[in-house]
Formats: structure tokens, sequence, C-alpha cells
């Protein structure tokens, strides 16, 4: 099987050819068709987070070895299983949920793998999509998409699945009331997407980039900001009417913070799942007078992403426009990504590279 391998933090993927695996246990073995590129891959291959005020979470320092090889979007064929692996659908295409965990303790057996404090997760911990071949720990963790188109159904198993997740903890939303998405990435247009599939039209979206507005628009938003304008609050308020119910931060940074504590209404949400880095001092007696949630969000659980493809399936979620290039240009995409200058989504396709059995 061929991958494409981190061998150095921060330095561009390797092509590695290796024995295709055999499944043991109750694993899956699939032949992967497409890898989504996800933003997060960014801060892997550089092989840290920022966590802010200087200091960074590295991924060496947290069970990490390289080579390793990344791709947490995958979908494929299965095409073997081991001897313990029940229902597995042979021959059939089927998407990944890669976020999983032990599948011992109590959260894994809830099917909260998401919550699990032991993550095992597909393209971080284990290996992952970034390949022609992928074992899946469990056939459980396997979701019928069928119907969906393929290469965008791959971006459904975090992007789709980050933003639903993020998305359903400020249900029920009112429908007179505005929702601020902050960033108009992959992510960002994914929560417009998944906003309007739950039927909430309200949505507002701050980026820095004016270039990104129009995406923003098609992917369903009411109104842009731009979140970088000195007067972006009264922005804000001119396009809202007022104060914003709830915040979506797909950017996750310290100016995003303090511009969504910034136009929260009383009772307010604000729910996180960018990873972009930094801290920010909260002050405590306005979080209490004004009522806020703060809220992180990180991926989402098994069955919520069975609830996104459903909603893809049903014809509710709106298929964001999906690049397919070919996987030797998964290193180059992961570069535009943190230069910030991709629009829309990039999808790998995996599966015409030499198979080496
Ligand atoms: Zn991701
Ligand atoms: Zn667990």
């Amino acid at each position: 099987m061929q991958s494409f391998d981190v061998t150095e933090w921060g330095k561009p993927l390797q092509s590695a050819l290796r024995a295709t695996p055999t499944p043991v246990g109750t694993e899956v073995l699939m032949r992967i068709k497409y890898c989504g590129v996800c933003h997060s891959d960014v801060h892997i291959r550089d092989g840290y987070f920022d966590l802010g005020g200087g200091k960074k979470f590295f991924m060496a320092e947290r069970g990490m070895k390289l080579p390793v090889t990344l791709g947490h979007e995958p979908f494929g064929t299965v095409i073997a299983a081991g001897p313990d692996a029940k229902d597995v659908p042979i021959g059939q295409d089927r998407l990944v949920f890669p976020w999983t965990g032990c599948g011992t303790c109590v959260r894994c057996l809830e099917g909260m793998d998401n919550h699990c404090m032991a993550p095992c997760y597909l393209g971080v911990q284990r290996p992952g999509g970034y390949a022609d071949h992928l074992i899946v720990p469990h056939p459980r963790y396997l979701v019928d998409a069928t119907g969906v188109d393929p290469a965008w159904a791959a971006t459904l198993a975090c992007s789709g699945l980050t933003t639903y997740s993020a998305a359903v903890k400020l249900l029920p939303i009112p429908k007179d009331e505005w929702v601020l998405v902050l960033g108009a990435g992959g992510l960002g247009l994914s929560a417009v997407a998944m906003l309007r599939a739950l039927g909430h039209e309200r949505i507002v979206v701050a980026d820095l980039d004016p270039n990104k507005f129009a995406a923003a628009r098609a992917a369903g938003a009411a109104a842009t900001v731009s979140a970088g304008a000195a007067d972006v609050l009264e922005q804000l308020k001119a396009a809202t009417g007022g104060m914003v119910y709830g915040a979506i931060d797909l950017v996750g940074a310290a100016a995003t913070f303090q511009l969504a504590y910034a136009c929260l209404r009383k009772g307010g949400r604000y729910i996180v799942s960018g990873l972009y880095g930094g801290e920010v001092p909260i002050s405590i007696v306005p979080t209490v007078q004004r009522a806020i949630m703060i809220q992180g969000s990180y991926v989402g659980s098994p069955q919520e992403l069975r609830e996104v493809v459903a909603l893809a399936k049903a014809g509710k979620l709106k298929a964001l426009p999906v690049e397919q290039r070919p996987a030797e240009r998964i290193s180059e995409t992961l570069d535009q990504l943190k230069a910030g200058t991709l629009i829309g989504r990039v999808v790998g396709v995996m599966s015409v590279t030499a198979v080496m059995d």
C-alpha cells in the first residue's frame, strides 16, 4: 500500500510504500477512494497547537511518533475484516467515523468516542486516510452514505460533523434571532450549510477576507461583515438589528472570541470549534450578568455523523463545492490551507496508485 506521511514535523508529506495490513479482531480493512484535506492537519503536520501565552501543545509529547499518516476524512470500499467483526458490508462503500476512542471506557460504550480520555483517532494516533488502504478498528464506525456524492461525503467526517455538533448545541434557535458564524473557510461554509439544514436562516458570517463573502452567501448566509474592520460591531448591529443569540467560532482565535463575546445578547451562547489558538482574559461579572454560555465543541459522536449523513441523504444539507486533487498534491494543499489562500474544500483522490500486497 501507499501512504503520504509526516516524516519530519513541519515538512512536506513523503510518499511511502509498505505491506498492506491484515485486519485482526474486529478490524475492517478499507480501500480508500477519497480523503478530505482538513485544516487541523496543518497543525498536526507542524507538530503543535498554539495554546496562547507562548505555550504550545506538542503532538510528540502526546504520544505521536513519526512517521505518521494523517487524514481523518476517509471514504472507501470495505474489502476485508478480522474474524471478530460482525455484519461487515464487504464490497460496499462506506464513510468512516475517524474519532475513535479506546472502545472500552464509559464514554465509548455510551457512543461518545469523541469524549474518550484515551483517544485513538484515525489520522492522529492511528494511521489515517492519506493512503490507499486504511484499518478501521470496528465496523460500528462505518456509515452508509449511499446516494451522497462520495467526495463530498468524505468531508462530512470532520468538517461536516464538527459544524453539525456545534450547530446543534445552539438548538432550539428562535427563528427571529441571529447566529454569527466566525470564519468563512471550509468549516465556516459548512456551519452555514448545517444551520440552514436545521432550518435556521438568520445567519451572519464574519471573516477578515471579503473575497470569501460570495461563497458564504452561496452557502446560505443572509449577511456578511468584515471582521477586521474597526466598525465591525456597528456592521453587525446594522446587519442584525441588535445583538446575536449565538455564535459558532470556526477560527478559535483571541480576536474571534472577543468579537463573539462583545455581540452576544443576554443568555447568548458561544460555541468554539476552531483551533487557531491563543488565550483571552474573561471578565467574570458580565459573563454572569449577561448569562453567557461558553462551550467548546470538538468533532462529534458516531450518532451525530449518522445524523449529518441523514440530512445529506434527505437533500436538506447543501453540498459544498469540493475540488478533487491527486493524493500527491495533499502536501501542497496543506501549505495553501496554512496560508489561508484556499476557497472551499479539497479532497484527495487516494486509490489510483499501485498496490503492494
Ligand atoms: Zn479535521
Ligand atoms: Zn474510551
